[in-house]
């Protein structure tokens, strides 16, 4: 089996998802004892979202950067970035490390497209669902994007960093969050992405009236595929 580098810790309550996930899904995949090959390097989330708040990307590559170059010199073969949100900086990490990027809105993409679906909501960071570098990507796939207006943005937003990195989950905050998707729904959305890789903590398909994408299950989906995948050398 080939090596993973995960770059968690943003948050650590997503992390433990990811880890969960990408053994349970190898475990699956071949059977007996299998588990999935890690080396998984877990920051310190406190300066990333600081530096974050601060609108100071540059500090924010650095320290992933360095993490990465970690993990390839530990013989990561690619790297999972377990956030959405710091996919802001992916193209500086993969160049740090060297080694290929397993891009969280790929999968995602892909799996809109596969269901169907065209308008897409998307419940994330004010950062992803405000700046370029995520719907974008999502739109070059022919997607058409709808982000909650601004205070359902801060809404999100504060339930992320204040509740769901903190692995507090309030029902309250459920409500508001599936208040949030009946908007987007009546703004013509068919699905909805939760991008944001601690939503899923909140949400889960079937709670709503159209189809929930969880980033995270797709991302850790698309790791058990490459760690299962034959050694290309
Ligand atoms: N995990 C979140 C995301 O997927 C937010 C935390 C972060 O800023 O990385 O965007």
């Amino acid at each position: 089996m080939r090596l993973l580098g995960v770059l968690g810790g943003m948050s650590w309550t997503s992390t433990e998802a990811y880890y969960r996930g990408l053994n349970a899904g190898v475990a699956a995949r071949l059977g007996g004892l299998h588990s999935a090959r890690l080396l998984l390097h877990s920051v310190d989330f406190a300066p990333v979202a600081e530096a974050q708040h601060a609108g100071d990307w540059g500090a924010t590559a650095r320290i992933l950067g360095d993490a990465a170059r970690g993990l390839a010199a530990g013989g990561a073969e690619a790297l999972l970035l377990a956030t959405n949100t710091m996919h802001k900086v992916a193209g500086e990490v993969e160049a740090a490390a060297g080694v290929p990027l397993l891009h969280i809105a790929d999968p995602t993409a892909d799996a809109l497209l596969a269901g169907g679906h065209h308008r897409v909501g998307l419940l994330a960071t004010r950062f992803t669902m405000e700046q370029d570098f995520y719907v974008e990507r999502l739109r070059a796939r022919g997607l058409d994007v709808v982000v909650p207006e601004a205070d359902d943005r801060d809404l999100v937003h504060r339930v992320i960093y204040d509740e769901l990195v903190h692995d507090v989950v309030r029902p309250e905050s459920r409500a508001a969050y599936l208040d949030v998707v009946g908007r987007l729904v009546a703004e013509g959305a068919d699905s909805v992405v939760l991008g944001c890789t601690e939503i899923g903590l909140l949400l889960t398909d079937g709670d709503a009236e159209v189809p929930l994408l969880d980033t995270t299950a797709l991302h850790v989906a698309a790791g058990v595929d490459w760690l299962c995948a034959p050694d290309p050398d």
